[in-house]
C-alpha cells in the first residue's frame, strides 16, 4: 500500500511512526512544506523565556530520523491540489520550483493549523509577529535581543506564556485582550484574578476589555490602537488563536463550517481514502457530546497515530477529547480539564460548581501549600462536567484524574470516596480531590 502524509509536524510524524513500526513494507511518501518536523510549539515560551537554551532540543524527529525508518521525505515541498477521483496530487518543489504529481492508495491530511490573521489595518507590518512554528520561534527571539517594549495581543494560553518569557527576560510586556479577562474560557474569575495581580505585581500591563482597530507603523516600531488606548511597541505579537488550515481540501472532504474536517471514530474522512488527524480536523469533545475545534498536540498525536492505525483496518476508535490543559506561570500550576460553570451554562447544562482551598497535606509537615480547585458537575446527573486547580504545588496530574473521570462519566458521589493513596508527604487521609468532590456532594444535597 502507498501512503502519502501531508503535512509533517505532530499528527504526521505520529501517523508515520505508527506506519513504519506496525507495517514497514508499507510505502509511506511524505510532503511538508517547512525545512523542518516535528517541531514542540509548546517549547516556544520556555526558549523565549531562557529556561530552553538549545531550541534544537524541541525536535524530537527529524527527516533523517523518518527516512531512516523507511519513509521518503520530501522537505520544502508544497501540496497544491488533490485529485481525489483519480487518487493523485500535485506538489511544488519550493527550493527548485519543480512542480510533479503523486499518487496514493491512502492519504493522511495532517496540514494542521494557521494563526488567525483578522483584517486589521497594518497587521501583516514588519512589526507584527506570529507565533507557531519555528521560524515564527527564531524570529521572536532574535528580534527580542533588539527590542524593550513587547505587546502581546491575545490573554489565551500562549499569549499569557509569551507574556510571563518576555517579563522574565526584561522587556517591557503588554498584555492587551478583548475580553474584560485573560484565559477566560479554562478558569474562573478567582483563578483569572489571581493571575492578573501576579502578571501586575511583576510589572506587566495589563491592557483587557479592549479590541486592537488599528496597527500603525513607526518605522522602527508599531503602534498597537484599540477602542480603549493605544500601545507603542518594538515588538506586537498576535496570539488570538487558531484557524484549521485545510482550503486544499474544501469540496474534496466534508467540514465544518469553521473550516475543520470532519472524521469517523477511525479518523476517516467522508472519502473512504483519505483519513484526518490533529489541528486540521474537528475533536469529539466529550463533556458536550459533540464535534468542536479544539487544536492541541495531545489530540494531533493521538489522532495521528490512530490513523495510522486505522488506515489499514477499522482499529482503534478515537475516545474524544475533555480538552486538558495546562500552564505554569511565575511558578505557579494552572491546569484544567472539561467545562467551566460559565461554558456549561452556556451549553445547556443545569450545572453547578463549588471552589475549595485547601493545603496538599497536613501542616506538620515543614511545609505544605494551598491549592485552589474547583468542580464542575451536572445538577440532574451529578456526572463530573470540569474541574480547575491552581497551585505552587504541581496539581498537573491532578488535571488528568478529572480528565478520566469525565471520559468515564463518573460523578461527584464517585470521585468523593473513590480510592486514593495516603501518605502526609503527599495529601491528607482523604485526597485534595476526595475533599474537593465531597465539597460538591454536600452543595448538591
Ligand atoms: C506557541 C504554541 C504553544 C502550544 N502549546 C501547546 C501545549 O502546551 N500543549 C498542547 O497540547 N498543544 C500546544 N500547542 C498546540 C500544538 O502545537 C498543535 O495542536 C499541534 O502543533 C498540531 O499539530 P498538527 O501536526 O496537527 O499541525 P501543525 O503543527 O499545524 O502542522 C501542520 C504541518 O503541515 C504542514 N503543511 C500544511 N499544509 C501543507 C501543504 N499543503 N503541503 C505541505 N505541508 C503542509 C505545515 O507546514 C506544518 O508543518 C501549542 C501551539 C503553539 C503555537
Amino acid at each position: 500500500m502507498k501512503v502519502i502524509i501531508v503535512g509533517c509536524t505532530h499528527a504526521g510524524t505520529a501517523a508515520a511512526n505508527q506506519i513504519l513500526a506496525a507495517h514497514p513494507e508499507t510505502e509511506v511518501t511524505i510532503y511538508e512544506r517547512n525545512d523542518n518536523l516535528s517541531f514542540l510549539s509548546c517549547g516556544i515560551a520556555l526558549y523565549l523565556g531562557g529556561e530552553v537554551k538549545d531550541p534544537q532540543g524541541l525536535f524530537y524527529s527529524s527527516p533523517e530520523t523518518l527516512a531512516k525508518l523507511g519513509a521518503e521525505v520530501h522537505m520544502q515541498h508544497d501540496v497544491t491540489e488533490i485529485d481525489s477521483e483519480n487518487k493523485e496530487i500535485k506538489v511544488t518543489d519550493l527550493v527548485t520550483g519543480e512542480k510533479k504529481t503523486d499518487s496514493y492508495d491512502k492519504l493522511i491530511v495532517t496540514t494542521g493549523s494557521w494563526p488567525v490573521i483578522p483584517p486589521i489595518e497594518g497587521i501583516n507590518g514588519d512589526h507584527v509577529y506570529l507565533c507557531k512554528n519555528y521560524d515564527h520561534a527564531k524570529k521572536l527571539f532574535e528580534n527580542a535581543k533588539k527590542s524593550k517594549k513587547i505587546v502581546v495581543i491575545g490573554g489565551g494560553y500562549i499569549g499569557v506564556e509569551l507574556v510571563e518569557a518576555y517579563n522574565k527576560q526584561h522587556h517591557d510586556v503588554t498584555l492587551v485582550d478583548g475580553l474584560p479577562r485573560m484565559l477566560s474560557k479554562y478558569f474562573d474569575e478567582e483563578y483569572t484574578n489571581r493571575l492578573a495581580k501576579t502578571f501586575e505585581d511583576n510589572g506587566v500591563n495589563i491592557q483587557l476589555d479592549q479590541m486592537v482597530t488599528g496597527f500603525k507603523d513607526t518605522g522602527n516600531g508599531v503602534t498597537v490602537e484599540t477602542n480603549r488606548g493605544s500601545y507603542d511597541a518594538d515588538m506586537a505579537i498576535l496570539c488570538i488563536g487558531f484557524r484549521p488550515n485545510t482550503k486544499l481540501f474544501e469540496g474534496i472532504v466534508d467540514m465544518n463550517k469553521d473550516g475543520s474536517i470532519k472524521t469517523n471514530d477511525y479518523m476517516q474522512t467522508s472519502n473512504p481514502d483519505i483519513y484526518g488527524a490533529g489541528d486540521s480536523v474537528a475533536v469529539h469533545y466529550n463533556p458536550t457530546k459533540k464535534d468542536a475545534y479544539i487544536p492541541l498536540a495531545t489530540n494531533a498525536v493521538r489522532q495521528g497515530t490512530l490513523a495510522g492505525i486505522n488506515i489499514f483496518a477499522p482499529t482503534i476508535k478515537y475516545m474524544g477529547t475533555q480538552s486538558s490543559s495546562g500552564l505554569k506561570l511565575y511558578g505557579k500550576t494552572l491546569v484544567s480539564s472539561g467545562m467551566t460553570l460559565e461554558h456549561a451554562k452556556s451549553e445547556g447544562f443545569d450545572a453547578d460548581s463549588v471552589t475549595v482551598e485547601d493545603n496538599y497535606r497536613p501542616e506538620f509537615m515543614p511545609s505544605t501549600t494551598p491549592i485552589l480547585m474547583t468542580l464542575v458537575w451536572d445538577k440532574a446527573t451529578r456526572k463530573i462536567l470540569g474541574a480547575q486547580f491552581m497551585s505552587d504545588y504541581d496539581v498537573s496530574q491532578s488535571a488528568n484524574t478529572i480528565s478520566v473521570c469525565i471520559q468515564n462519566e463518573n460523578t461527584i458521589d464517585f470521585l468523593a470516596f473513590v480510592d486514593m493513596l495516603f501518605q502526609p508527604q503527599f495529601d491528607r487521609p482523604f485526597n485534595y480531590l476526595n475533599i474537593l468532590a465531597q465539597a460538591a456532594v454536600a452543595k448538591s444535597n
